[in-house]
């Protein structure tokens, strides 16, 4: 007898486990358009009250990786690695390091999202350079990997198609925050996209998706183990978001000081996270024996130019206007600032990360809706940090902004986003972990 989509719900309803055939017929079903989005929500929802184990989470990423097609990279005779990021604020992590692994000889095929909320997103970063395409066909796309040795584009339609449809009813169904669906929707875009290990780095804190240390490792132990049923290797680094990275937060900004890292400058946190997950990149390609000696390997491909050449052979490929990245003065530029200023002396205790990326979006940076349009130019400089010290007065954050509307609210996101405290606390930590399937 067929399976019917009602006796799915009902079994997960009962606290089942699904097989491999139940799994296949609603991810293959919905995809197809052959199951309504009332049952589909249906089932979601029993899953996230019952929950799937991990051979359960294993079916449903295979399904829904094989639900489109998977970009087949066998011209590209480097290794492939790529890296993926939970999201954060201030993360603008990818446009340095995929230069410079690149750059040590392993191929980058690297898709990337869209800001939304307070969280950042990588094209529109890029988009901030004038004349910048993401949206390539898969030729393009292979043809820029094989070229430049990295490449940076939306997600085309054809890649695991599941997701985009589940991810859209999850979101209006209450059933986002759940592991195994998170597990699931990351890896089968990421397997998709032909890569044969990924290094992901699973934020946790204020400005993440994950906001404690020990739903990021979950969270990050799910995806190490699926892939590695699947017969691909991740390695996670579990980073702090419980202040923004770098200094810049917004799209224009972050790539200014995206090229400040590729000049050899830039914020110590972004260079510290760029060596650990190009390091981790380095190994996970099998190109050197330990990942200390492969962090200085990143490093030194930054200090001697090889990655900002990259960068910039990237940006000509793509369509961008390379003379923006030589004088980054010709990047978009808000007209106007504004400076928050610090309520008290003391030191900086914590930064609601949120705070700052809500207050980033409704100055222009981000989007509320995806269909919001943004501004590229808008966003904000970060000045104090956590343990910095903070006379009354001082500036502790610049926004960068061109309309008005929203600068008040921003403003007092910004204020109360900042702690000040009488004693300064303990150093702030950066990186608290890597799980790979071996000390898993
Ligand atoms: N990011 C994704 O790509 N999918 C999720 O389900 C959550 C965060």
């Amino acid at each position: 007898m067929s399976i019917r989509p009602v006796d799915v719900i009902i079994k997960k309803r009962n606290g089942k486990a699904h097989t491999m055939d139940e799994i296949e017929f609603m991810v293959n079903g919905y995809t197809r358009g052959e199951i309504p989005d009332y049952q589909v929500s249906a089932w979601l929802m029993a899953c996230f009250l019952n929950g799937l184990n991990e051979e359960e989470t294993f079916f449903l990423t295979r399904a829904m990786l094989h639900s489109g097609k998977t970009l087949d990279l066998s011209s590209i005779q480097k290794p492939k690695v790529d890296k993926h990021s939970t999201g954060g604020v201030g993360d603008k992590v990818s446009l340095v390091l995929a230069p410079a692994v690149a750059a040590c000889g392993v191929a980058v095929p690297m898709t990337s999202g869209r800001a939304l909320g307070f969280s950042g997103g990588t094209l529109d970063k890029l988009e901030s350079i004038p004349g910048f395409k993401v949206n390539l066909t898969e030729e393009e796309f292979i043809d820029i990997l094989n070229e430049v040795g990295y490449v940076m584009s939306g997600q085309t339609e054809t890649l695991a198609p599941a997701d985009k449809k589940l991810y859209a009813l999850r979101d209006v169904t209450g059933t986002v925050e759940f592991i195994p669906f998170i597990t699931s929707s990351i890896l089968s875009k990421k397997l998709a996209e032909g890569a044969e290990a990924v290094v992901l780095d699973v934020k946790f804190g204020s400005g993440a998706f994950m906001r404690t240390i020990e739903d990021a490792t979950r969270l990050a132990h799910s995806i190490v183990d699926t892939a590695g049923r699947l017969g691909r290797r991740v390695i996670a680094v579990i980073s702090s978001m419980e202040q923004p990275l770098g200094k810049a937060v917004g799209n224009s900004l972050e790539v200014v000081e995206s090229i400040e890292c590729l000049r050899g400058g830039g914020p110590e946190d972004v260079v510290e996270l760029v060596s650990v997950l190009g390091g981790l990149m380095l190994f996970c390609a099998g190109i050197v024996g330990s990942t200390s000696e492969a962090e200085a390997i990143v490093l030194d491909k930054i200090r001697n130019g090889e990655a900002l050449e990259r960068f910039k052979h990237s940006v000509r490929r793509q369509g961008g206007d390379v003379s923006s990245i030589e004088n980054p003065d010709k990047l978009p530029r808000a007209a106007l600032n504004y400076r928050v200023k610090a309520m008290r002396d003391g030191y900086v205790v914590s930064i609601d990360t949120e705070a700052i990326g809500t207050a980033s979006m409704y100055l222009g940076a981000g989007r509320l809706r995806t269909d919001d349009s943004i501004d590229h130019a808008c966003g904000m400089l970060i000045e104090k940090k956590i343990g910095d010290k903070v006379i009354e007065g001082e500036t502790i954050a610049t926004l960068h902004y061109n309309n008005p509307l929203y600068l008040e609210k921003a403003v007092q996101l910004v204020e109360k986003a900042y702690n000040i405290g009488k004693k300064s606390q303990a150093e702030f930590r950066l990186i608290h972990g890597v799980i790979d399937k071996h000390n898993g």
